[in-house]
C-alpha cells in the first residue's frame, strides 16, 4: 500500500470514528442520478427565433440523440414521441422533427409520420438538398461540416 492509500484511509477511519463518537453528522448517501431524460436536454435558441430542447449525451452515428431505455439503446425522439402518444410508434412510422434538428427530443417539434410525409414536410419549408443553392465548397469541406457530434 503506498504511502498515500495508507493515508487517505487513515483519514477515512478517523471520519468513521468521529461519526461513532457523535462530532460528525451521519453520512448521507448522494442523490440519485436524475432518470427524467429532460435533465439531460438543454434550450437551444435557432436562427429563426424558436428554441428546440437538444440532448447533451450519446448520439448515434446519424447525429440523433440515444439513451438507454427499459433495457435497449432507443432513439430519444421516439421514447419522448411514444410517451407523449401513450403507445409505440405504429410499424414503419417514424419520430419526424419539424425543426430538422436531429439531436432536438422537444415534443413540440415532433410528429408521427412515414417517409413520404417528412420529405413532404422538408419540402414545405424548401429545406431539401434540390431546394438549396449549390454549395461552391469542396466535398471535404462540406464533409467537415456534416458531423453532428459534439
Ligand atoms: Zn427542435
Amino acid at each position: 500500500m503506498s504511502p498515500e492509500a495508507r493515508a487517505a484511509k487513515a483519514a477515512t477511519m478517523r471520519r468513521y470514528r468521529a461519526r461513532r463518537r457523535g462530532e460528525l453528522p451521519p453520512w448521507v448517501p448522494p442523490a440519485p442520478i436524475a432518470r427524467d431524460p429532460v435533465a439531460w436536454m438543454v434550450p437551444v435558441t435557432n436562427e429563426d427565433g424558436s428554441i428546440c430542447l437538444e440532448w447533451t449525451r450519446a448520439t448515434n452515428r446519424d447525429g440523433y440523440a440515444v439513451m438507454r431505455w427499459r433495457g435497449r439503446v432507443r432513439i430519444v425522439s421516439r421514447v419522448v414521441l411514444e410517451l407523449a402518444l401513450g403507445r409505440s410508434l405504429a410499424p414503419g412510422m417514424k419520430a419526424c422533427h419539424t425543426c430538422d434538428n436531429r439531436p432536438c427530443c422537444y415534443r413540440g417539434h415532433l410528429f408521427e409520420g412515414t417517409h413520404e410525409d417528412n420529405m413532404a414536410d422538408m419540402a414545405s419549408k424548401g429545406r431539401g438538398h434540390w431546394q438549396r443553392a449549390a454549395d461552391p465548397r469542396s466535398p471535404t469541406e462540406q464533409a467537415a461540416d456534416r458531423s453532428y457530434r459534439r
